[in-house]
């Protein structure tokens, strides 16, 4: 690969003798360098649409607003950025609740199907002008152990990226199925354009976006299959990413089944 080796020396005197120790140090660098880097792209998506607003509030106080069909298409686009801005703070927010928690096992019974009824429902209802047909196929699966506030985010981000980037007109489907006796299996498929594979190891990181101008337009944040990947490692689970461009998209989430251990 092509990451930085970072060693730390340490030098001892035994008997007389120098030792030298080489350190490798490369990993404790590597996640300083993420957060880092995290805080400087947060940062930065934050400002851009700051500064849209307030060049916007400064125009507005001068001539521009007073023409009332002016005042009324800068109020709009006012509205959008604030509303890009809260949804990018909120998602933070997830995200750093979700690792605080990282350390405590999720332990409710979980009814994925009801769950996946649930999001569906309010995805479809609430998508607004790009009608996908979501089809929703269940099959008899045990409860799920987990937390169910997260599984609804996981599943909210998981349906929604298929929707946003599935192509028009064609269908988004959901499955649940059991994969072994341990495991219940989430699928979801679009027909999108897909992803090209070299980006795709690389989707689960913070702010990484395959087209940046798409996802902007789509009121992506850039952080929801962030999300998702944390959720699915506190929930000991498995994520896996397959696309075919000019085909679509399928996402996997194997999550493991709440068993009740008999005295
Ligand atoms: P965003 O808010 O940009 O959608 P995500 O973290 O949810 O951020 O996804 C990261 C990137 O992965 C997206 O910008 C998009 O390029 C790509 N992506 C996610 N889901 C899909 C999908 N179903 N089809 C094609 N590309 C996808």
């Amino acid at each position: 690969g092509t990451r930085d080796q970072r060693w730390e020396m340490r030098v001892r005197t035994v008997g007389g003798r120098r030792i030298v120790h080489l350190l490798d140090r490369t990993g404790s660098y590597t996640s300083e360098r993420i957060r880092v880097d995290f805080v400087a792209n947060a940062s930065h998506e934050l400002r851009t649409p700051l500064a849209v607003l307030l060049g916007y509030v400064e125009t507005l106080a001068d001539e521009a607003g007073d023409d009332p069909a002016t005042r009324k298409r800068f109020l709009k686009i006012m509205f959008d950025e604030a509303k890009r801005m809260q949804r990018l703070i909120e998602d933070l927010i997830s995200l750093s609740r979700i690792e605080a928690d990282k350390y405590r096992a999720p332990d409710q019974s979980v009814d994925l199907a009801a769950l996946a009824r649930d999001v569906c429902g309010e995805l479809s209802a609430g998508g607004g002008e790009r009608a996908q047909d979501l089809r929703l196929e269940l099959s008899e699966i045990p409860p799920v152990r987990g937390d169910r506030a997260q599984l609804s985010q996981l599943l909210h981000n998981i349906v929604g990226n298929a929707m946003k980037y599935g192509r028009e007109g064609t269908p988004v489907t959901v499955t649940l199925a059991p994969e072994s006796d341990a495991m219940v299996r989430l699928t979801v498929s679009d027909e999108g354009e897909g992803i090209p594979p070299e980006h795709i190891p690389r989707l689960t990181e913070r702010f990484y976006r395959v087209d940046s101008g798409r996802s902007r337009a789509m009121g992506g944040t850039g952080l929801g299959l962030a999300i998702v990947k944390h959720i699915v490692e506190r929930h000991r689970g498995r994520l896996d990413i397959s696309s075919t461009v000019g085909k679509g998209t399928t996402m996997r989430v194997l999550l493991p089944v709440h068993t009740v251990i008999k005295a």
